[in-house]
């Protein structure tokens, strides 16, 4: 049965008229047709305005990883404002969170916080320019570190074949082009390529900024002897490895990716999982590099370290450490993918799952993609096709196949019958819709 959506769209309509696309952020756009207002979200699940339910594989990009509205966690935010907000002043909450991050996280010896993911990595790579004295960074292709200039550049397809360095284009009007050059692009798990850049250009590379599980791009997962070598290769060049763990961050493992890998970061950043859903985030490092704050560079910001969303970090991040949440979620994720598997599989459709089971990509090819251009190049058309009608099922995805299913601790066996059940009526009206798919040989 098709949803209601009579009061999204009077409510796109009016927003429209003061709001650009009648939303706060592009990306909750989804078309005049399809853009959802909520009303509220509690658990695993998301009730719009229209009442339709919805179980919840988004989580606000990978934030609510107890679930939204987690009772613990917003008495703590309530205790957090008493405290009183924000004073331009130090308070002694900050040092707790810290401990804790530094209890969790090897790499991560001295911490500072900012309000969201872009700002953590904006000030890494300021950090790690001063640090090396150097300019230039290197990203991974299909990677996303934020909505500041210097993380906003791609290299279009139709340069792929170019050898060296492709031509990188913004993919925001309004960043300039003269920085360019700045940019170094490398595909994921190719560290020939990588050692290739570092030798032609290490003496200007300040720093090497990886998701080594792409949450960006379907969980796309580095090979754990990939990022043994981009760890060495920078330690080769005097290149700081920054590892952006703002979505992989208290989520994949209580250290993070850098836990899974046994790979330590010079710099790292957090966000995401750090505080539910409350404004938060962290860059974190190795002394030597972060005590270089203070001493030559800039880092603060008004609402830094807010009293309520530091009460909530603490709060979280005490659950994710002493209880068994993450091995729930990943439990749960893995059950996920068992269902999903049965149900494609039984209808001769080849897919793979892609990244950590507490945020997996779907992926329709029998083998994984090892790099963006991998996923770019093949055919993501039964994926487009089948997101929708999980949203007319109560089943909310990204409309986008590069943003991995997230799952948080409130998932339950509730949510698993209903996804399962959604998941099985979608896979069969796409492939009635004669949506392409690959069938296996
Ligand atoms: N880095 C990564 C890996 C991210 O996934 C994101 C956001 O999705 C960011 C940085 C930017 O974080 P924010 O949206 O909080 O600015």
């Amino acid at each position: 049965m098709a949803r209601k959506m009579t009061n999204n769209h009077a409510q796109f309509q009016r927003a429209l008229k003061r709001l650009p696309l009648g939303v706060a952020s592009n990306f909750r756009y989804w078309g005049e047709d399809r853009t959802i207002y909520v009303k509220h979200g509690k658990g695993a699940r998301i009730t719009d305005i229209d009442d339709n339910v919805y179980v919840d594989y988004r989580l606000g990009y990978g934030p609510a990883i107890l679930g939204f509205a987690d009772e613990r966690v917003d008495a703590a935010a309530r205790e957090g404002m008493k405290v009183g907000g924000v004073f331009a002043l130090a308070t002694e909450r900050e040092l707790a969170v810290a401990e804790r991050i530094a209890s969790m996280v090897p790499a991560a010896e001295l911490v500072r916080f900012s309000n969201s993911g872009t700002e953590a990595v904006m000030a890494g790579l300021r950090l790690a320019r001063a640090f090396t004295g150097k300019d230039d960074y290197v990203i991974l292709e299909g990677s996303y570190h934020g909505l500041f200039d210097a993380a906003m550049w791609y290299t279009p397809m139709e340069k792929w074949g170019e050898v060296g360095d492709p031509e990188v284009r913004p993919y925001s009007e309004g960043v300039p082009v003269s920085t360019r050059s700045f940019a170094h692009f490398v595909q994921a798990n190719d560290a020939n390529q990588l050692e290739d850049v570092f030798k032609r250009h290490g003496s200007k590379i300040a720093c090497m900024l990886i998701e080594p599980i792409m949450g960006n791009c379907l969980g796309i997962a580095a090979e754990p002897e990939y990022l043994r070598a981009a760890r060495a290769l920078c330690d080769r060049y005097g290149v700081v490895l920054l590892i952006d763990e703002v979505k992989t961050g208290f989520r994949v493992a209580r250290g993070g990716v850098q836990q899974l890998y046994g790979v330590h970061a010079d710099l790292c950043t957090f966000a995401k999982a750090v505080a539910n859903g409350y404004p938060i985030s962290v860059l974190a490092g190795r002394e030597h590099i972060m005590r270089k704050i203070g001493k030559g560079v800039a880092h603060g910001g008004t609402y830094t370290a807010h009293s309520v969303s530091l009460a909530a970090a603490e709060k979280t991040l005490e659950i994710l450490a002493e209880t068994d949440a993450l091995e729930r979620v990943a439990d749960y994720g893995t059950r996920l993918r068992n269902g999903m598997r049965a149900i494609l599989t039984a209808r001769g459709i080849a897919h793979s799952f892609v990244g950590h089971p507490s945020m997996s990509g779907l992926y329709f090819a029998k083998e994984p993609p090892r790099n963006y251009r991998a996923w770019k190049s093949s055919d993501y058309t039964f994926y487009d096709a089948m997101a929708r009608v999980l949203h007319e099922e109560g089943v909310l995805c990204e409309p986008d196949s590069r943003e991995p299913w997230f799952v948080s601790a409130a998932h339950d066996a509730a949510c698993l019958a209903d996804t399962l059940k959604a998941f099985e009526k979608a896979v069969d009206a796409t492939l009635a819709s004669g949506a392409s798919h690959k069938v296996q040989a």
